[in-house]
């Protein structure tokens, strides 16, 4: 058996490279080439440890490469297709699966279940999360996929329309999607909420109508005075934490949207009055599925492709594998002007 450079957590806020076994796929799994992979705020909690961290096995699920080995029974890929993954596996055959709903499957699992993620040279993934890259695409567009599924699908779930004014929460990656699939979707207006000004910059080149630079600027008063006390039509919120979901639900209007899209490790003390006056209609959005006839992965690689979402305007920062420890550091500090941060090969 053949050793490979993966990345692997060894505490909090501490990741290294160590030499691992590359192990052949299992049934109904696939061993990519791995070229480019994305740091996610998830994997940053994993980092500073508000979530697990596995100690011997590679995380990594904004991965892009190149199949070089299939498991038994594995039909639709083979060695030299370009793919992307999503980051679990469904079953295919559970009544979730069979009615769209597959990010509810019964039998969903991590996709990279026991085996390598994409912060190692070869990612082992569970067929079912595949998706086949048209040529024109580059590894690092391919790697940008999973990120931009999320907030499509956090987009969808607004059911947005020409007629909506929608507000982003967070200037962050998937902020910055939601935003880029808002505009792509054809909303009358955009607003998004920024930190940092990386974000700002970002966002104005994408096309928001509205920045708002919290700490500058109270979002609650910009929107009041923008929609002379209307409130937006549909607000995604992508930061997590009460504040934020507090002011969701502040600068929406009555009967309008508030969709969730971030990550929450607590329970939050919140004034639900605002829901029950206002009406407002709270979802939530996990990762993707299908919002419509296409997978929200499928439709994202076509954005992408089809020029309506230029994705690689996210990526900062990219580093070779073997400097992923340098990597974490600059993602995990936004003042480091970071917003997707890439490990290439
Ligand atoms: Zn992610
Ligand atoms: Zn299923």
């Amino acid at each position: 058996m053949s050793k490979m450079k993966a990345a692997i957590y060894t505490g909090i806020q501490e990741i290294e490279i160590q030499e691992v076994e590359r192990t052949a796929p299992g049934p109904g799994y696939v061993t990519l080439d791995t070229k480019q992979a994305g740091i996610c705020g998830s994997d940053l909690h994993s980092y500073f440890g508000h979530w697990n961290q596995s100690h011997t096995l590679a995380a990594g699920h904004e991965t892009c490469g190149i199949v070089v080995e299939v498991g038994e029974g594995v039909t639709e890929f083979q060695p030299g297709d370009k793919v992307t993954v999503e980051c679990f596996s469904h079953c295919g055959r559970c009544v979730y699966c069979r009615t769209g709903h597959y990010n509810h499957c019964l039998e969903r699992k991590w996709v990279s279940h026991n085996v390598h993620g994409g912060f190692a040279e070869y990612t082992t993934a569970h067929a079912s999360g595949l998706f086949k890259l048209p040529d024109s695409m580059s590894f690092e567009e391919g790697a940008l996929v999973e990120p931009l599924a999320v907030s499509y699908r956090a987009v969808a779930q607004a059911a947005a329309t020409y007629q909506d004014r929608v507000a982003v929460i967070g200037g962050g990656t998937i902020g910055q999607f939601c935003l880029a699939a808002a505009k792509a979707a054809g909303v009358k207006e955009t607003l998004i909420t920024v930190k940092y000004d990386q974000q700002a910059q970002l966002a104005k080149e994408l096309g928001a109508d509205h920045v708002v630079h919290i700490g500058e600027t109270d979002p609650k008063e910009y929107v009041n005075d923008l929609t002379s006390g209307f409130g937006m039509d549909a607000v995604i919120e992508t930061v997590g934490g009460g504040q934020n979901f507090d002011t969701a639900l502040a600068i929406v209007r009555p009967r309008g949207a508030v969709v969730l899209v971030a990550g929450y490790f607590e329970p939050l003390e919140v004034n639900l009055s605002r829901i029950v006056w206002s009406e407002a209609i709270v979802t939530g959005s996990n990762c993707y599925g299908n919002s419509g006839m296409d997978t929200d992965f499928q439709a994202s690689i076509d954005l992408i492709t089809s020029g309506k979402v230029d994705a690689t305007k996210l990526v900062t920062h990219r580093f070779p594998l073997t400097e992923v420890t340098e990597a974490f550091k600059v993602a995990a500090d936004k003042r480091s002007g970071a917003i997707k941060v890439h490990l290439c090969q």
